[in-house]
């Protein structure tokens, strides 16, 4: 690969975490911003059926096809909103949600607006100025879902939408001739004012996935651990005690494995610290590379890894263990022009939570390191976890030279 590949491989991969989106701390303040959303929009959705509904109980107003048309879209929004707060309370929202109910968000802004067309007043569809206000609402909304794809899906859809029906209005109408009291009330139609409506709208998405995009940012560089790329302790406490009150309401299992590099110091001692971060930061990628999406991987304390495994058996999490030990003790790491290769071994302890004993975190990890202690008093390069599930003889592993 050449230099400027490598380097732009490199930039490459250095935006990746921008774009992640997996945080579940994220992906939790999405969904209360959905719930808040949900009422907000419930609430407006309610407010404006209101204006129709004064037919019921004025004499006066007569029964026109404006009329009917405003009962049906009030009607249709109300029903949509009522809809998704319903579906916003469930305990559980998958990712796509935001995009979808955003996209319902803009969209029902358009059906307003497209619904003049019906009613054969195109200068109000397209020169409307409380309804196409209601976008800027939407748009700014979209960032409370957490999820920049939300803003600029949402923002993108707008922008398309609001286009077709200044296409629809300039292709189908002569705007020039429509009824002058209507002219008096919204103006004449302006291209330079509507090509800037397109313009600032554009602006407001990528102002809206800016902010998300910055917010993810400084969430997501507050959980990691810069040396090494994986979670820090402070994350791992956070998820620990999530996963842990889950598993006890369902019953599910969880485990954690806590691992500990042999004789880290006497590498820093023989090699030096530049070696022995190099060491930490290869290993980390190997753990990385060995848990699953869900689990989380910490840099526990200096040269100590630990990995929470939700909804896994204490007999899984064994293997999971033995699997993470071979994936260390495979590498080899560069020491140094002329000079042989490093190779790492690690002790591990595994716990697992039992819904005998009311046990939480921090009992968890207190019986993950007693078993760590164990493995290193035995010899090290091993797993210990609980007796009748322990890998009768530590794998036979092939070892790069
Ligand atoms: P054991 O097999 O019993 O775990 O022995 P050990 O030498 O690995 O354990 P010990 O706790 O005695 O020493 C841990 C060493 O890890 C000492 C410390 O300098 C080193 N270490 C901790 N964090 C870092 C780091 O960020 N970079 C480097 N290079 N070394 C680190
Ligand atoms: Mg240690
Ligand atoms: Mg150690």
């Amino acid at each position: 690969m050449s230099a400027v590949s490598r380097r732009l491989t490199a930039r490459l991969r250095a935006l990746r975490p921008l774009f992640q989106t997996d945080d579940p701390a994220l992906a939790d303040a999405g969904a209360d911003g959905e719930r808040v959303l949900a009422w907000v929009r419930l609430a407006l959705c309610a407010t404006m059926a209101l204006i129709p509904a004064s037919w019921a109980i004025d004499p006066t107003v007569e029964w026109s096809v404006e009329l009917q048309l405003g009962i049906g879209i009030a009607a249709s929004a109300l029903a949509i909103s009522g809809a998704i707060a319903w579906l916003a309370h469930r305990r559980r929202l998958p990712r796509a949600f935001g995009i979808v109910s955003g996209l319902i968000d803009v969209s029902m802004v358009s059906a307003a607006l497209a619904s003049f067309f019906v009613i054969g007043h195109p200068l109000t569809a397209v020169n409307s100025r409380v309804v196409f206000l209601v976008y800027f609402v939407q748009l700014a909304a979209t960032g409370l879902r957490w999820d920049w794809r939300v803003c600029a899906v949402a923002g993108s859809a707008a922008v398309a939408q609001y286009g077709t029906i200044l296409w629809a209005a300039t292709t189908f109408w002569d705007l020039d001739r429509v009824d002058p009291a209507l002219r008096a009330i919204y103006g004449p139609f302006d291209t330079t004012e509507q090509f800037a409506r397109l313009v600032i709208m554009t602006t407001v998405t990528v102002v809206a996935v800016g902010v998300v995009l910055r917010a993810s940012r400084l969430r997501l560089d507050s959980i990691r651990d810069r040396m090494t790329d994986v979670s820090n302790r402070g994350y791992f406490d956070e998820r620990l005690a999530e996963e842990v009150s889950r598993a006890r309401r369902s019953r599910q299992p969880v485990a954690v494995v806590l691992l500990d590099l042999d004789h880290f110091k006497s590498i820093n001692d023989r090699f030096g610290h530049l070696v022995g971060d190099r060491a930490l930061r290869v290993a980390a990628a190997a753990l990385r590379g060995a848990v699953r999406r869900g689990d989380v991987l910490a840099r526990y304390g200096g040269e100590e890894f630990v990995v929470l495994l939700p909804d896994t058996s204490a007999r899984d999490a064994v293997q999971k263990a033995e699997q993470l030990r071979a994936a260390i003790a495979a590498l080899a790491v560069r020491t140094g022009a002329g000079r042989p290769p490093l190779h790492l071994t690690v002790s591990a302890g595994v716990a697992e939570l039992s819904h005998d004993r009311p046990d939480g975190p921090d009992a968890l990890l207190h019986l993950a390191d007693e078993r760590l202690y164990e493995a290193k008093a035995a010899g090290r390069d091993r797993v210990v976890a609980r007796r009748d599930l322990e890998a009768r003889a530590p794998l036979e592993l092939a070892r790069p030279s």
